[in-house]
């Protein structure tokens, strides 16, 4: 069985979380990754997604050629970007644990990624281990979009299945997600004075609200959640209010129930806007809308008996371990890559209260996920 080094892990881990890498600004971070994976005999390049999202630097390809012949290239992928506040972290360890000093996240999300894959294929070559060609993809701008995957250039490398390192636990392993629908809805009122002559005007504020209280929000079912988040509106407390602006999103692992749920919205506003209408003068004056509803991503379902799910089942039981499949209700990359044909799950490695300056994590959680990796590498080439 493989042995990972947990101080090398470990520091690599903490050299990759002091360069500041938020969204569109990874290069530092990706230049740190091409010098760790060249110096282990990959050829690495950048695609031109960086170009297409506005960001320094595109997606960070790297091939690790076989030294077995015939086998099929896999896939091991994380993202360099970290969320806000995410720039100047001074890591805090304790023994195994780190965390931060509570000004920014720690950007183990997805450092711990990037860190174990690349002490994995360290141990293939420390170890001179056989394997079939491994393709490492890092990608940029995730937590904004996932717009790194969605501008992957495919034809850059030939792995189609594989694994992504997001998520938490390193007993987990994601393979069913769901799909998101970012949505907007603007109500237009009508203008009037509020002590002079309310009967004069229509209040966007009330309309929204009624669309609201009539709506399921929350945890619609078991596989379908949807908020409303942001609501932006009225210029004055003396003024009825002509417009107010509502955003939300929906998601669910079953698309025909995320189409349900965003048509449900989308349907509580047009009734709230219709029955919303006063006479002015003889005229007749209504509300108004306009919404917008946008795919974020798309559900991933990948069957439990994928060959990907079971390797990597096999792995972690050759380590001693248990890794379980699971559903998550977050996106990642793996959403993105799914959708575009590959078959990708996404295994936890040990990242916690991410997206918040408590984030910290375990190194002993990463070791399990570099271990469990590397006898999946194993597994890949038949040994
Ligand atoms: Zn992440």
């Amino acid at each position: 069985m493989a042995t990972v080094n947990k101080q090398r892990l470990k520091n690599l881990l903490l050299e990759l979380v002091q360069i500041d890498s938020v969204s569109r600004k990874e290069r530092e971070v990706a230049e740190r990754l091409r010098r760790e994976l060249e110096s282990l005999g990959a050829t690495c390049r950048y695609d031109r997604a960086g170009e297409r999202v506005g960001g320094n630097t595109g997606n960070l390809i790297c091939r690790i050629s076989a030294t077995k012949p015939g086998l099929a290239p896999l896939l091991l992928c994380a993202h360099m970007d970290t969320v806000v506040p995410g720039e100047g972290v001074k890591p805090i360890v304790e023994g195994d644990i780190i965390r931060t000093d509570g000004s920014t996240v720690l950007g183990g999300d997805d450092k711990s990624g990037c860190a174990v894959i690349c002490e994995a294929v360290r141990q293939l070559h420390e170890q001179n281990i056989p394997h079939g060609p491994i393709d490492v993809v890092f990608t940029i701008c995730e937590e904004v979009g996932l717009l790194g995957a969605k501008n992957l250039e495919l034809d850059l490398f030939e792995a189609r299945e594989g694994l992504v390192f997001d998520s938490d636990s390193p007993g987990l392993l994601f393979v069913r997600a769901p799909g998101a629908q970012t949505l907007m809805f603007k109500v237009m009122g009508y203008e009037a004075h509020a002590g002079m002559a309310p009967e004069r005007g229509i209040s966007a504020i009330k309309v929204a609200s009624e669309a609201i209280a009539a709506m399921r929000l929350g945890r619609v079912d078991d596989e379908t959640t949807a908020n409303l988040g942001v609501i932006q509106g009225g210029r004055a407390i003396n003024i009825v209010p002509n417009e107010v602006v509502v955003r939300g999103e929906a998601r669910s692992r079953n698309p025909e129930k995320l189409a349900a749920q965003v048509n449900h919205m989308i349907d509580c506003f047009k009734s709230a806007v219709a029955r919303a209408t006063i006479t002015i003068d003889g005229k007749q004056v209504g509300a108004t809308l306009d919404y917008s509803a946008d795919a974020q991503y798309q559900a991933m379902n990948i069957p439990e008996d994928a060959p990907i799910v079971r390797k990597v089942i096999e792995a972690a039981r050759r380590t001693g371990r248990a890794v379980n499949t699971a559903a998550t209700g977050g996106g990642c990359d793996a959403n993105i890559f799914n959708h575009r044909g590959l078959t990708v799950a996404n295994l936890g490695t040990g990242m916690r209260d991410i997206h918040t300056v408590r984030e910290w994590l375990d190194v002993k959680d990463m070791v399990a996920t570099a271990e469990v990796t590397v006898e999946l590498m194993k597994l890949q080439a038949g040994l």
